[in-house]
């Protein structure tokens, strides 16, 4: 339903009447590639600990969960130390159904000012910002898709929000911004008073340091980050965040009670567990990511550098090359950039097919690509929703 067709008898809240729920298309096609899943699915090792740990719990379904979620918490405060060199302790974590759930409580605690973010970057934030109540300002990145410090730290002293949201690696584009940017641009933040949200859904994908390292430094600073990519566990729903003790608090305020499920708790538990099996497919998907880039490149497009699990690359006509790769059986991403269309890093076979039903699509279409990499659209929420 849209805008104007909402029944007048429906007391939906006036600021949500403009607004349609976000998803990418679920469609059963021989390539996925548009959510930036990753595509190797558990092993039969790990398919039996789950079983054999579900097992286990399932008697005591009748109970709520842990409300605080404390050994998870713990486990996962143990991963990020291990992987950044940190010393976090499950005082400075807190995890959710996704990091989706952790950016709405984020914004039900934080929010009602103004939040600002860096435009074309995670549609989520903007739409969750506007269902919570808190009016959104579209920021803006370099043409390259880049974050210009200086102009960012501008609209953060102009703008006067509460927080401020940077997504690093940045979905739709893949771009990274380094840690002595995002030092600059969360003082400016704590300058006004405002929180800085680093959201590392991709993080593992990147060579680069995380933002997690600088919490000791700066107590505005928020890192998001979520199982779903990496961990391929996207169907578990476990995201989480790291922040100063205080943050972490005052974030439990809007949690509802027994948010995390037993289920969900443990089967996070025991992928942590195999977290060295699991991250083993980040590196496979990193050579693929290259490989991909060079054939891509050799078909004549663009492709934005990334450090994530996708790449943002040029096309003639975005949505009628989108739609000839889906006639031929593979789903990609029309993130609403023109000129541009996102693809997953799939398995071997899903590349493959991508690039071939791709050949075949600019055969058909065979305009000349974009040649600049092109301006984004500043008032309008485009970015990648998956
Ligand atoms: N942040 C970014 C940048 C994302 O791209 C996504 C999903 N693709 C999320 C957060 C949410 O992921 P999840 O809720 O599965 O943790």
């Amino acid at each position: 339903m849209s805008l104007l067709e909402w029944p007048e008898w429906l007391p939906l809240r006036q600021e949500l009447r403009g607004l349609s729920p976000y998803g990418a298309p679920q469609i059963d096609t021989p390539a996925r590639l548009n959510t930036n899943e990753n595509p190797y699915p558990p092993s039969p090792e790990l398919i039996a600990a789950i079983t054999r740990r579900v097992g286990e719990i399932a008697g005591t379904l009748n109970r709520y969960p842990d409300r605080d979620v404390l050994e998870l918490r713990g486990e996962l405060a143990e991963y990020l130390n291990e992987r950044s060199g940190t010393d976090l302790s499950v005082a400075e974590i807190w995890a959710a159904n996704g990091s989706n759930e952790i950016i709405q409580s984020i914004f039900l605690a934080f929010g009602g000012g103004k939040a600002v973010g860096f435009t074309p970057s995670y549609a989520m934030h903007p739409l969750i910002s506007k269902v919570t109540g808190t009016p959104w300002v579209y920021g803006v990145r370099r043409d390259d898709f880049t974050i210009d410090v200086d102009l960012a730290i501008q609209q953060i002293l102009n703008e006067l929000p509460q927080l401020v949201f940077l997504t690093s690696p940045n979905n739709p584009t893949g771009t990274s911004i380094n840690l002595q940017d995002i030092d600059a641009l969360t003082l400016a933040a704590g300058s006004v008073g405002a929180l800085m949200v680093i959201d590392e859904a991709y993080a593992e994908f990147s060579q680069g340091s995380s933002a997690v390292t600088l919490i000791d430094k700066h107590p505005n600073l928020i890192v998001t980050r979520t199982m779903s990519k990496a961990f391929a566990f996207a169907g578990a729903r476990l995201g989480y965040m790291a922040a100063h003790r205080v943050v972490i608090d005052a974030i439990q305020i809007v949690r509802l009670p027994y948010h995390l499920s037993t289920l969900t708790q443990a089967v996070a538990l025991v992928a942590l567990q195999y977290k060295r099996e699991l991250l083993d497919s980040v590196a496979t998907l990193i050579s693929d990511r290259e490989r991909l880039i060079t054939q891509l490149e050799a078909l004549g497009a663009l492709v934005v550098p990334s450090s994530a699990n996708f790449l943002l690359f040029t096309v003639p006509s975005s949505h009628e090359i989108w739609e000839s790769l889906l006639e031929q059986g593979v789903l990609i991403r029309d993130v609403g950039l023109p000129g541009y269309l996102r693809v997953t890093i799939g398995n071997e076979a899903e590349n493959q097919k991508f690039l071939s039903a791709l050949r075949n699509s600019l055969q058909q279409n065979p305009s000349p690509h974009n040649p600049s990499l092109g301006k984004p659209i500043l008032d309008k929420p485009i970015g990648g929703n998956q």
